[in-house]
């Protein structure tokens, strides 16, 4: 850590006690840069039975895909409903990634794939794509392809991991195993395209110092960004039943727990990684139970942040490079 003008900057160039996904898009275009997501109509492989029925147990896409996301409307279309969505929120934003984010988004032909990215980037202010899918549903040509277009722009595919546990993803119904997850990050990255990865903790069947470990695996793996978040029961999910008749198979956390857990976690990440999400947060209509309340994503963020500042502590203190 420096101090510059009696302000500590971390090993990320900032004074944030964690490498921010917003600092990090401010470091790459000098100013802040808008997720634009967008529902194209893919499938899952794991529900319509390439690899598996019923998807992951967790799982009901329409509590996380934004209104103006209908797969009914064009790509260029939902580009601008999500443009004018934002900037009624944020002022600021010129730039925007286009994310490709509901379901599996590399399930398609690669002739599919190009018509609907290229779309996305003929969108003016449109500066990168980020594709979110499973790690069993990439092959070379696609990535070949994905190669190509990183010297044109930003490139990123974002993989569900969800858990570094094989008997976690059989549990879950994930369809894949983490050696998969590690293969698929492995090629991407050898590639120059930019990897991210998702995780949920609280996913049932694993203690907490399970969950905790984890972070020597992630820290561990060839990934540039990272979202996590705490199990949330959705309804109308295989997940919701399986919660019914066995609550006492699930320790969720409370936020106050999630906030002491989640600081551990960070002072052993590597801190080469860049951190988007702390916290997930579906739409109470869709909840089992009460979910953390009143208590929102960007509350939560500042309090992890004002207890990193309290400990003294930030990302990656405790991390120790294994390699
Ligand atoms: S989480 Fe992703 S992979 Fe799993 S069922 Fe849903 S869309 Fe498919």
């Amino acid at each position: 850590m420096k101090v510059k003008n009696n302000i500590e900057i971390f090993p990320w160039g900032h004074e944030r006690r964690f490498n921010a996904y917003s600092n990090y898009f401010r470091n790459i275009y000098g100013a802040r840069v808008q997720k634009v997501s967008i529902d194209a109509g893919f499938g899952c492989p794991n529900r319509d039975g390439l690899k598996g029925f019923g998807g992951c147990t967790y799982c009901n896409n329409d509590a996380f895909n934004p209104s103006y996301c209908q797969p009914s409307r064009s790509v260029s279309e939902q580009i601008g409903e999500g443009i004018k969505f934002h900037k009624w929120r944020y002022d600021e934003a010129v730039s925007y990634l286009a994310y490709f984010q509901a379901y599996s988004n590399t399930y398609a032909p690669l002739e599919t794939l190009k018509k609907l990215y290229e779309e996305a980037l003929r969108y003016r202010g449109v500066v990168g794509l980020i594709i979110g899918t499973r790690p069993d549903c990439i092959d070379d040509e696609k990535l070949e392809y994905l190669k190509e277009l990183t010297s044109r722009c930003y490139v990123a595919v974002e993989y569900g991991i969800e858990s570094c546990y094989d008997k976690t993803l059989v549990r879950i119904n994930r369809g894949h195993s983490f050696e998969d997850a590690v293969s698929a990050l492995e090629k991407t990255e050898a590639l120059g395209i930019t990897t991210g990865a998702h995780f949920i903790f609280g996913l049932p069947g694993e203690t907490r110092e399970e969950m905790l470990n984890q972070v020597d695996i992630i820290s561990g793996l060839p990934i540039r960004t990272v979202k996590f978040h705490q199990l949330q029961i959705i309804k109308g999910t295989g997940m919701e039943i399986e919660f019914k008749n066995n609550p006492g198979d699930f320790e969720l956390f409370t936020w106050e727990e999630y906030l002491d857990f989640f600081v551990s976690f960070l002072e052993r990440l590597n801190p080469a990684i860049v951190v988007e999400r702390f916290t997930g947060e579906a739409p109470p209509r869709f909840l089992t139970g009460e979910g953390w309340g009143k208590k929102r994503t960007d509350q939560i963020v500042n309090l992890i942040e004002k207890r990193l500042e309290e400990l003294n502590t930030w990302q990656g203190k405790l991390y120790e490079d294994k390699k």
